[in-house]
């Protein structure tokens, strides 16, 4: 669905994209993570047609994103950090506006309105005008004005941000609904709890380069076995080599190991007790909490 490749953004005097290349498949929802400047807004920006790039190829459901960017529009939505909504205008009329501009014909606005507006929850709210509805109701506006058009593909840059939790709940449960529809997204978030509900890859950014780039579940399926004893045992390390399923990651202060074992239930049990014969005080074999947060902390300190 997206191919960047050796993406190069410059602001006067910085380099905010350094030959950034990476594919997104259609139907995954990416995270794009990184710490403050990594250049995620300009990434989106770049990815949305609203910067020229130094060099280097966007191409987004096969058009390419800098020589067609009207024809880009047409199968894209972006929804900025600070997005503005029309202030005068109802609800309805922010969207028939939007409707209008996509493309869409007069005819079949409404349609289009009344569709889009079921879907995000704000079918009631159609006469107001967006200073009269909460934050999170906003968002979900600026959200639909995104995709009225139906998208393939959505680029949301902070969409949580200023939202109460219940509010983020359901953003997240609106992009798992968007997917299930056959939509893409690329989502651009600080809360990585809560892109891990939804999320199945992460692409992480740092100082203008891609880290890493990873699919959720295979960060899931590689939780390390956490094994806590009740005491420090000195010799530890030597005890665990001695069986051979085995393989120990680290470990701390000798009383908290993190182990490499077989997923297989049968083989953990036959671990556990090999280590209860090594008479090790185990208080605690079970998968270690290794989430997205873990995967992106390591990510951002090893770096390239
Ligand atoms: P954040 O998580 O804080 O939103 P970000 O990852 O989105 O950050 P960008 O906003 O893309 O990062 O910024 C990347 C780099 O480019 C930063 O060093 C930033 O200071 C710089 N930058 C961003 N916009 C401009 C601009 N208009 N002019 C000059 N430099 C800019």
């Amino acid at each position: 669905m997206i191919a960047v490749e050796h993406l190069v953004f410059e602001y006067p005097g910085l380099r905010a994209l350094d030959d950034v290349s990476f594919q997104i498949n259609q139907g995954s929802i990416t995270a794009l993570v990184g710490p403050n400047g990594a250049g995620k807004t300009t990434l989106l920006r770049c990815m949305a047609a609203l910067e020229q790039p130094v060099s280097g190829r966007i191409t987004i459901d096969d058009i390419d994103v800098l020589e067609q960017p009207r024809e880009s529009h047409r199968v894209m939505g972006y929804l900025s950090d600070f997005f503005g909504l029309y202030q005068r205008l109802t609800v309805r009329q922010c969207l028939h506006y939007v409707a209008r501009a996509q493309g869409i014909a007069d005819a079949d606005c409404e349609a289009a309105i009344s569709n889009v507006c079921k879907h995000l929850g704000i079918a009631d709210r159609l006469n107001m005008r967006p200073g009269e509805l909460s934050r999170g109701l906003r968002q979900r506006l600026a959200i639909a004005q995104a995709i009225i058009h139906r998208p393939k593909l959505i680029l949301l840059d902070e969409p949580a941000s200023g939202l109460d939790p219940e509010a983020r709940h359901e953003l997240a449960e609106l992009f798992l609904a968007l997917q299930r529809q056959g939509m893409t997204l690329l989502v651009s978030s600080h809360i990585l709890a809560e892109l891990e509900a939804y999320s199945t890859d992460m692409l992480v950014l740092r100082q203008g380069k891609i880290v890493e780039q990873v699919s959720v579940k295979s960060i899931q399926q590689h939780k390390p076995f956490k094994l806590l004893l009740a005491q420090p045992v000195p010799n530890l390390a030597e005890l665990l080599k001695q069986i051979p399923e085995i393989d120990t990651v680290k470990i701390e202060g000798n009383s908290l190991a993190l182990l490499k074992i077989p997923e297989n239930n049968l083989q953990q049990h036959q671990i556990l007790k090999s280590l209860l014969a090594l008479n090790l005080p185990v208080c605690e074999f079970a998968p270690a909490a290794h989430n997205l947060q873990d995967a992106y902390l390591q990510s951002i300190q090893e770096g390239p």
